[in-house]
């Protein structure tokens, strides 16, 4: 069947370059497939190529154009008369589809489940097979060996231009307009009311902990101890940790009315489940704050970093308050480039000087640091300027460690945490998306959902204290804790999950 653009669409623009047909342009509200020219990227490739680039998903198989591969083919040869290569693959029949086996509802979601199917590798065969098995009730999908990703749709197009200027219904960033209700664009899978149903694994969601040292800074203490011989980490000294546990201890924080948050992430190749995953789930995270707390005014922006020598080291776009804009530009992005294991997470905390952010005390700064390597050693000076640079902002660092992570980076990130007013994040196998993940070296943690984690720590910001976390959020327990969350250290101290 040809491929229909749903009114989820929020006019990125980044399909049409994609379409080998041309079938893609700009409608009256959304951008619109002519099923004349859809071929379902037959005879191109092995996925739908409007569809591996779209942010929200919304490039569907149309019920209503019912089409039988051979139709495809037909119509993909006459598109293209003089095209050899086509011809030569009409030949061999070449275009291997991950099909879906089992009974599915005929929605969209059922819909979704195929184009995901088609889409990816290991991880997101995962993801499918939890989400049907959880969420629909539905066989696993069958996928063999042979469905090929050698040619899925490569790096999202777009630049820093993509996303703000074509958009019918997006914005450039700056706006200063409060979030408000996204409407319809909110991917899947949406987090079920329930609760017991929002507690499972699946879905695709990435998983989370969150550690808080000041919280717990005997603790830290400690644990600086144990990983002072690391090479290359920030030379905070002592009297610096000290004075920033006491001005995070608990009881310190203020209620703000307002916040900004900046995603700062490495964008390098080993990034791209991350950054695809984190497209999908911003919309929902952004609603559920603008759900929580529906007078507060949220702004988003984006700094991505990789390393010398790569296409760029640094890109940022600054705040919007337009969550749609928001999203093209995270959806818009790829990974690539890096190579050796240090990037330049530096500059990209650095760089968080130079965005617009409010000023005022009513407005929470908080910066989101997505990244799974660390500094380059001799770069340790720079790291540190750049996270006390950020405290003197008032901007408090929440990193997010991703898989990859190692000794070096999570004593940075920890350490940016603490001084900077954040907590640290880390992300978790329990999704099972990505590679495996480093365990932090802390006693005890509870897993949620990564939206839980994210929205929890924006709520916190906004609240002014800690927002608890329901039964149900927990997906996993490690360090047998209370259902306070207090569990016993290895040397007998007593910490406290946040
Ligand atoms: S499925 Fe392929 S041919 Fe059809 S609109 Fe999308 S990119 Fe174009
Ligand atoms: S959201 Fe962007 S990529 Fe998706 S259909 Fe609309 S214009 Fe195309």
């Amino acid at each position: 069947m040809a491929t229909y653009i749903t009114a989820d669409c929020i006019n990125c623009g980044a399909c049409e370059p994609e379409c080998p047909n041309e079938a893609i342009s700009e409608g009256d509200e959304t951008y619109v497939i002519d099923p004349e020219l859809c071929t379902e990227c037959v005879g191109f490739y092995d996925h739908e190529a409007c569809q591996a680039v779209c942010p929200v998903e919304c490039c569907l198989p149309d019920p209503k154009h019912a089409e039988e591969e051979a139709l495809l083919l037909e119509r993909a040869l006459r598109l293209h008369p003089d095209d050899d290569v086509l011809k030569g693959r009409a030949t061999q029949d070449a275009r291997p589809f991950c099909q879906v086996v089992g009974r599915a509802p005929a929605s969209q979601t059922s819909a979704n489940l195929r184009w995901h199917a088609r889409r990816s590798g290991a991880a997101m065969k995962t993801y499918l097979g939890v989400l049907a098995a959880l969420v629909l009730g539905v066989p696993l999908l069958g996928c063999s060996a042979s469905d090929s990703l050698s040619s899925f749709g490569g790096p999202p197009t777009g630049d820093a231009s993509a996303p703000g200027s074509p958009g019918k219904g997006g914005s450039t960033g700056g706006s200063g307009d409060d979030f408000v209700d996204l409407g319809p664009g909110d991917p899947p899978p949406a987090e079920s009311a329930g609760g017991a149903q929002s507690a499972q694994v699946g879905a695709g969601v990435l998983t989370a902990g969150i550690w808080d040292d000041a919280l717990n800074y005997s603790f830290f203490d400690k644990y600086l101890a144990t990983t002072a011989a690391v090479p290359g980490a920030p030379a905070f000294s002592s009297a610096e940790y000290d004075a920033a546990a006491a001005e995070f201890a608990p009881g310190q924080r203020s209620p703000h009315s307002a916040v900004d948050a900046a995603i700062v992430l490495d964008t390098t190749g080993s990034m791209g489940d991350e950054l695809r995953y984190l497209t999908a789930e911003f919309a929902s995270i952004s609603k559920a704050v603008a759900d929580k707390f529906p007078g507060a005014s949220q702004r988003w922006s984006l700094v991505l970093y990789r390393d010398a020598g790569d296409e760029y080291v640094v890109k940022s776009f600054d705040f919007t308050g337009d969550p749609r804009a928001f999203t093209a530009t995270l959806g818009a992005q790829a990974a690539g480039g890096g190579g050796d294991i240090p990037e330049s997470p530096e500059k990209g905390l650095a760089a968080l000087s130079q965005l617009g952010w409010r000023s005022g005390g009513d407005v929470a700064k908080v910066a989101f640091w997505v990244g799974d390597a660390p500094h380059h050693t001799e770069n340790a000076s720079a790291m540190k300027q750049a996270i006390v640079g950020a405290h003197q902002r008032g901007i408090h660092v929440y990193p997010v460690a991703s898989s990859g992570v190692d000794d070096l980076l999570e004593r940075t990130m920890r350490s940016a945490a603490l001084v900077t007013g954040g907590r640290y994040l880390f992300l978790t196998d329990d999704s099972g998306v990505g590679n495996a993940h480093q365990e932090p070296k802390i006693p005890c943690y509870f897993v949620t959902k990564l939206q839980r984690s994210l929205v929890r720590v924006v709520a916190s910001e906004l609240a002014g204290t800690p927002e608890a976390l329901a039964p149900a959020d927990i997906l996993r327990t490690t360090g047998s804790p209370t259902p306070e969350g207090l569990c016993a250290t290895a040397s007998g101290d007593t910490v406290q999950i946040f």
